[in-house]
């Protein structure tokens, strides 16, 4: 388990950002001035009730949405300050997400799938270093299959490689487990730990799940857009308890 305390500076890290989507009634508020860092070499759950808001908020994190206002930080990097250009650059070389309904191309075989961040970046893709990505989830005996030929947790699996191909600084989850049977689940909770303590990378996660959430070195609540608590070192008694207290 990694040591919260010997972390200095954030991974990512959120200054007060608001976000809002534009409806018919007028702007409709979701994210009110969140504060919040992803530390690096650590596994940071976060939680909170659907519509809550966790799905815009790791978004806005992984600069695949802008906030209204307030600050996010990559490293030292503002993401605000990035042009389009640049911000698509920083996502494509600094950044893994890794999404609930693994976003596989169907076409593509695993080696295939794990290769394109590489070939994104241009130049020569090094089949020891895809076959390496795919050998960390332990599938590199199915490298030849295509997505439909693996099962779910497989296919997570190849995910998972193609974020880690690329080196990212952090790789972002949304509800990684979501769509899978428990068993699966708890394998891909397994490699995601693994990402962090074995390849010392960092992992920020949306889970409903308090099991789930008791693999994270932290968990953050959030409720209404706005963060509601912190737990560090999680168990999954202690998570199931914050979420019934959020949720009377
Ligand atoms: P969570 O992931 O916690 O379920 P989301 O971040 O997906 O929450 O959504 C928070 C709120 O923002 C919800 O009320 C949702 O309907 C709304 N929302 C999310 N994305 C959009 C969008 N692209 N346009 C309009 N409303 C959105
Ligand atoms: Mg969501």
């Amino acid at each position: 388990m990694s040591l919260l305390t010997d972390i200095q500076l954030p991974a990512v890290h959120l200054a007060s950002v608001s976000k809002s989507y534009p409806s018919a009634a007028g702007p409709v508020p979701v994210l009110h001035e969140v504060s919040v860092g992803f530390p690096t070499h650590a596994l940071t759950a976060v939680m909170g009730p659907s519509g809550s808001g966790k799905t815009t908020l790791l978004h806005c994190a992984a600069g695949l949405d802008r906030p209204d206002s307030g600050k996010v930080f990559l490293g030292d990097t503002d993401l605000a300050a990035c042009s389009e250009r640049q911000l698509t650059e920083v996502r494509r070389s600094r950044i893994g997400f890794v999404f609930q309904q693994f976003n596989l191309l169907p076409m593509l075989t695993a080696y295939e799938n794990v290769a394109l961040p590489l070939r994104l970046q241009g130049g020569r893709v090094k089949r020891a270093r895809v076959m390496e990505a795919l050998r960390q989830v332990g599938l590199d005996d199915k490298a030849g299959r295509r997505p439909a030929q693996l099962s779910g947790g497989q296919q997570q699996r190849v995910a998972i490689a193609r974020t880690l191909v690329a080196e990212p600084e952090i790789v972002f989850a949304d509800e990684p487990t979501g769509s899978l049977d428990r068993q699966s689940g708890r394998q891909i909770m397994a490699l995601l730990r693994d990402t962090v303590d074995r390849a010392g990378r960092t992992v920020a996660m949306v889970t409903h799940d308090p099991a789930a959430a008791a693999c994270a070195d932290r968990v953050v609540f959030l409720s209404d857009g706005k963060v509601v608590g912190r737990l560090d070192h999680p168990t999954a008694e202690a998570v199931a308890h914050q979420l019934s207290l959020w949720e009377r």
